[in-house]
């Protein structure tokens, strides 16, 4: 028997309405915020992501999706969204009007060893912020986020929140930091011997290395933050504060990542569930990422959300999802095809409406209607056809009632 690949799933039944849901849910959120929805490739050109997410990230070098296709161009499967909508962005000049707000919702690919909260598809949910530079659109984003997790019933969550600072200030704290860690050399795993001349912000990042007390006490950004960069931190937690967004300051969170700078942050959980797959959603700005991929300066700030992780959540705290309920069933006791005109124009005028095509008895058919738990029964036999009427039966009640053909939308939209 052929089986699914490791680390993917398949969702039906109620895993199914919850995915199919939240992506509902998700659009009509967006709208409240006047996002715009982006649909970029599944897979584009290597080198994008290896530009975009930057050498020596884990998700470059050992995470990604690589195939060569039959032009002999090497692709990747999109690992994250963030260089897919940057390049749309680019290639598309957006950057003429001033400000876009994006959000996403697709699969991303990552070889990465299954457990809970960790596949190798998931789904993102995301949002990216182009072309402006405000602290009140840094808690924006964060805000999206936020209220989207509370509304959806999501408790234990926690919003942590530092600042790596502008250009400038990074330089400054990249020269501490490879000072402070150089010392250490010895000691560092073999992948962050190699980032300390590369990057060293990674090393902070590092899931053997951080653990560690040495690198628990490097020098934090914080502390070598120019002027302007101050500022702006001071603002984006004032304006985070005037939300009522409550966040707690990390001075050891960095994400690892060339681009970032400033605000960066992340919405843990501390659901026993999740184990180390606690993070429900990362994020930050990235105000060098167009340049690094040929495009013109532009701020930029989003995050990306784990949908598979909320799903977890969701299940785990039985949090309110509504049950998509059938408005009729059609149980149909005669041979003509007058049911399935009936079924067609309820339909046609917006009632969700099933009939049973297999030849069910009476008794099969109810355990149908046990099933879908309508709002109404239609019963139509000889007689109803013959007499062109239907027999409504109102599934709560029980009661019953004879309506006319062609009343029967008008009996409906007064009753449902
Ligand atoms: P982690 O530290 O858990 O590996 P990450 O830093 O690799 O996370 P990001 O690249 O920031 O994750 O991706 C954003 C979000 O996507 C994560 O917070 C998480 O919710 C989700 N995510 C990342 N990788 C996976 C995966 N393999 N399976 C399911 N969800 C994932
Ligand atoms: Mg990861």
């Amino acid at each position: 028997m052929l089986q699914k690949p490791k680390g993917t799933m398949d969702l039906y039944g109620e895993d199914g309405y919850i995915y199919n849901y939240l992506y509902n849910y998700v659009s009509n959120f967006m709208e409240l915020y006047n996002y715009e929805f982006i649909k970029v490739p599944t897979f584009e050109v290597t080198e994008l992501f290896y530009r975009g997410i930057g050498e020596g990230t884990d998700i470059v070098n050992k995470e990604t999706y690589d195939f060569v296709d039959k032009g002999d161009r090497k692709m990747t499967l999109r690992p994250e969204f963030t260089a897919g909508v940057i390049r749309s962005y680019i290639e598309n000049k957006l950057y003429i009007s001033q400000v876009r707000k994006f959000y996403y919702f697709g699969s991303a690919f990552r070889y990465e060893r299954p457990q809970n909260g960790r596949l190798r598809e998931f789904t993102q949910f995301g949002v990216e912020v182009l072309g402006v530079r405000n602290a009140f659109m840094d808690a924006e984003v964060i805000s999206v986020a936020f209220r989207l997790l509370s509304k959806l019933g999501v408790t234990n969550m926690c919003v942590k929140l530092n600042t790596l600072g502008d250009k400038d200030s990074r330089i400054k704290y990249r020269e501490v930091l490879y000072n402070y860690l150089v010392k250490d050399k010895e000691n560092l795993c073999d992948t962050c011997k190699e980032r300390l001349d590369k990057n060293p912000l990674r090393i902070l990042d590092c899931k053997f290395d951080s653990e560690r007390d040495y690198i628990k006490n490097a020098p934090k950004t914080i502390d070598y933050l120019n002027e302007d960069s101050r500022v702006y931190y001071e603002e984006v937690k004032m304006a985070l504060e005037s939300l009522d967004i409550p966040y707690v300051e990390d001075s050891g969170l960095v994400r690892g990542l060339d681009y970032y700078s400033d605000t960066v942050f992340e919405i843990v959980s501390d659901f026993e569930e999740l184990g180390k797959a606690n993070t429900l959603c990362a994020g930050g700005r990235y105000d060098g990422l167009t340049e690094l991929l040929d495009g013109p300066h532009t701020p930029g700030i989003g995050f990306g959300m784990g949908i598979e992780r909320i799903m977890i959540m969701l299940k785990e705290l039985e949090a309110f999802i509504p049950k998509n309920r059938l408005d009729v069933f059609i149980m149909n006791m005669s041979d003509s095809s007058y049911a399935y005109q009936v079924l067609d124009d309820l339909r046609s005028s917006g009632y969700s409406c099933e009939i049973d095509y297999t030849g069910k008895n009476m008794k099969g058919m109810w355990k149908l209607v046990d099933k879908y738990e309508p709002s109404y029964v239609i019963i139509i036999g000889e007689d109803e056809v013959n007499g062109n009427y239907v027999t409504v039966k109102d599934n709560v009640t029980k009661e019953e009632y004879k309506v006319n053909a062609s009343e029967l939308i008008e009996y409906l939209d007064m009753n449902i």
